[in-house]
């Protein structure tokens, strides 16, 4: 097998990480930090940071605006702001939305755009970004480890991923003490996406000896940590689930995800079901039906035994601990349905499920009528 592996980001994962790198840090004069409204102080991360940016002389402004699932406008403001202010690179701290938004904000200030929507057009974005810094303080999208920013178009019911080769961080800080004051449900949901990513990319027809290898290395961590039943996360658990999100992000760069992910963003956009969660709800029957074709079958069986589970364990635990509970009328999910049924994702597996299937499957979970059936 031939493989090509292009990761341009220096990870740097361990306790302190940032305040032992600092020149790692800095790649400019004038930083803006993008983050949500609570996560990045919460977890330490942007005081660590703006203390190096400090004791270096080098000034910044705070962009603390973001909120999940980044709206386009919002980051087309926070680019715009960060232009106005002449800064030169962006620390993004937080989870996958403060991220994704870095990496976009990152495009906008360094390109003359006239509306949020051009980001998506490469020639309005072929000036390099600005220089990316990104620090996780969730264990789940591996965002620090690829170039993809997920962002929610304006209408507010779809997402569009932005990304360009100039939206690979140059450094991603890894500490895994930030995560420690993540809700319990809030880990569980985010391990439950970074489990995701190992999984949908080991089962991609892009997969290949090294994204296999960075799936095997975070499904197995997230599984043992996991099928522990932790009643609460210990350092530990942190540590391998920081280090596996960030290698089943790094997978994922090479493969892109399965239909989980778009199954799961109807969910997310119009329930608010929090992203990993409305993922995983979907992993009993990515299983399902990627089992029905032979490759598929074979390439679950090999994963399930590389992490020392079985694709029946797979298939039951996920979606129970996804704990979502929806009940849909039949309208509902013919919405979820149209919001997603062109997703490139469904290629990216053995087995493509037709439009139908995303109906039996949204059904079989969320139906109301079945569940009246049942009652
Ligand atoms: P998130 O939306 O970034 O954060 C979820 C919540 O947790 C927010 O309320 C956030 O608060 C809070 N939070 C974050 N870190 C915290 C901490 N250490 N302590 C306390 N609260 C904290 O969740 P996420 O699951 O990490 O990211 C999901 C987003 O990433 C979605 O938009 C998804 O589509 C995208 N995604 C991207 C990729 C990729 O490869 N780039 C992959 C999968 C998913 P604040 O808002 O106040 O910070
Ligand atoms: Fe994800």
């Amino acid at each position: 097998m031939s493989f090509c592996l292009d990761i341009p980001t220096r990870i740097i994962s361990g306790n302190e990480c940032i305040k032992q790198n600092p020149s790692a840090l800095i790649h400019g004069n004038k930083a803006v930090i993008v983050t949500g409204k609570h996560g990045a102080a919460a977890s330490g991360a942007l005081s660590d940071v703006t203390d190096i940016l400090n004791e270096n002389g080098v000034s910044y402004i705070l962009f603390s605006e973001v909120t999940e699932n980044p709206p386009l406008d919002t980051v087309f403001k926070a680019g715009v702001f960060a232009k106005d202010n002449s800064s030169d690179f962006v620390i993004g701290i937080g989870g996958g939305s403060a991220m994704d938004a870095a990496k976009a904000v990152a495009a906008i200030a360094a390109n003359n755009l006239k509306n949020p929507m051009d980001i998506y057009d490469s020639e309005k974005t072929a000036c390099p970004s600005l220089p990316i810094v990104l620090i996780p303080t969730t264990a789940g999208t591996g965002s620090e480890a690829n170039p993809y920013s997920v962002l929610t178009l304006p209408d507010e019911v779809h997402k569009k991923t932005f990304t360009s080769r100039f939206s690979w961080a140059k450094t991603a800080f890894i500490d895994p003490k930030y995560t420690s004051s993540l809700s319990y449900q809030t880990t569980v949901s985010t391990a439950l996406d970074a489990f995701a990513h190992a999984m949908e990319s080991y089962l991609s027809p892009k997969a290949n000896d090294m994204s296999k290898m960075l799936s095997v290395y975070a499904g197995k961590g997230i599984w043992d940590v996991l099928t522990e039943y932790p009643d609460s996360f210990t350092e530990k658990h942190r540590e391998i689930l920081s280090n596996s999100a960030c290698a089943a992000g790094a997978a994922i760069s090479i493969t892109g995800t399965g239909f989980p992910h778009p199954l799961g963003y109807s969910l997310t956009l119009l329930y608010g079901v929090p992203h990993g969660s409305a993922c995983a709800v979907f992993h009993g029957d990515y299983i399902e039906y990627n089992s029905r074709s032979a490759e598929g079958k074979s390439k679950l069986e090999e994963f399930a035994s590389a992490i020392g589970a079985s694709t029946k364990l797979m298939s039951e635990y996920l979606p129970a601990l996804s704990g979502v509970e929806l009940t849909l009328s039949d309208e509902e999910i013919k919405k979820c349905v149209d919001l997603i049924k062109e997703a490139k994702n469904y290629r990216n597996s053995p087995y493509v499920i037709n439009e139908e299937e995303m109906n039996d499957i949204y059904y079989k979970h969320f139906g109301a009528r079945r569940k009246k059936q049942n009652a």
